[in-house]
């Protein structure tokens, strides 16, 4: 087994609602809130960690597949199938026994654009390109109202995204249309936290997927587009055309 081929898949990931991507929770702080968004150390402000975007699409292709895939107690998939895509796609975990070979997708933390910067800073009610989001949940026999607060990543900004998903066998080809099936399942569901009140809607946009051969390392030869898909920017127009 050798590399043959890398894809480079990359362009933004746009926040059509307030997202929360959860960090460790500040609440001792005064006037921390409940639920804080993750943050760049360097940076101070909001990232989307790899993690987080490739777990969401694993577990979303579980989910849509079904058995094997979907493990009966709820767990993360596991399993000791040398050929299965989805492990050898997204990875194995440690204490497996069976090899397929490296795990075929990276995905890199996703950071804010410079326009999205730009943006943050110009709007007063956003802090550390977050903003506070207030909520009441109700006590069901009093009707008393207690408020909580999460930070969400304000609707409108864009992260860049980018994944590199590499060829060692020809099965591998096929392997990439999934990673481009769990992107528009997750463009239907949502990334982070409290999406089933309504946040984390995105939508991936302006993707380019490019190709790099073997050789190209050697001579020094730069990404390309990869012309079978060539004027496609959606994940879905992409996966038509694979
Ligand atoms: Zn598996």
């Amino acid at each position: 087994m050798k590399l043959q081929k890398n894809y480079l898949i990359r362009g933004k990931i746009v926040c059509e609602t307030g997202m929360h991507i959860g960090g460790v929770s500040e609440s001792l702080k005064i006037g921390g809130t409940d639920s804080p968004v993750i943050m760049n150390r360097m940076t101070n402000m909001p990232y989307i960690p790899g993690s987080s975007i490739k777990g969401k699409m694993r577990s979303l292709l579980e989910l849509k597949h079904g058995t094997p895939w979907l493990m009966d107690n709820g767990e993360p998939h596991k399993c000791n199938n040398r050929d299965c895509s989805l492990c050898i796609t997204f990875g194995r975990s440690a204490d497996k026994e069976v090899s397929s070979g490296p795990t075929r997708l990276v995905v890199r933390d996703s950071h804010p654009t410079p326009e999205t910067d730009e943006m943050w800073k110009k709007k007063d009610d956003i802090l550390h390109g977050t903003e506070i989001k207030g909520e009441n949940y109700l006590n069901r026999l009093t009707s008393m109202a207690t408020p909580r607060f999460i930070e969400r990543v304000p609707a409108g900004s864009a992260f860049g995204f980018e994944m590199v998903f590499s060829i060692y066998e020809p099965a591998d080809e096929d392997r990439l249309k999934l990673v481009f099936e769990a992107m528009t399942l997750l463009e239907d569901n949502y990334l982070g936290g409290y999406g089933s009140r309504g946040s984390g809607k995105i939508t991936f946009s302006d993707i380019e997927l490019l190709e790099k051969i073997s050789d190209d390392y050697k001579t020094g030869k730069d990404w390309r587009p990869y012309e079978k898909v060539s004027g496609a920017g959606s994940a879905h127009e992409i996966l038509e055309r694979l």
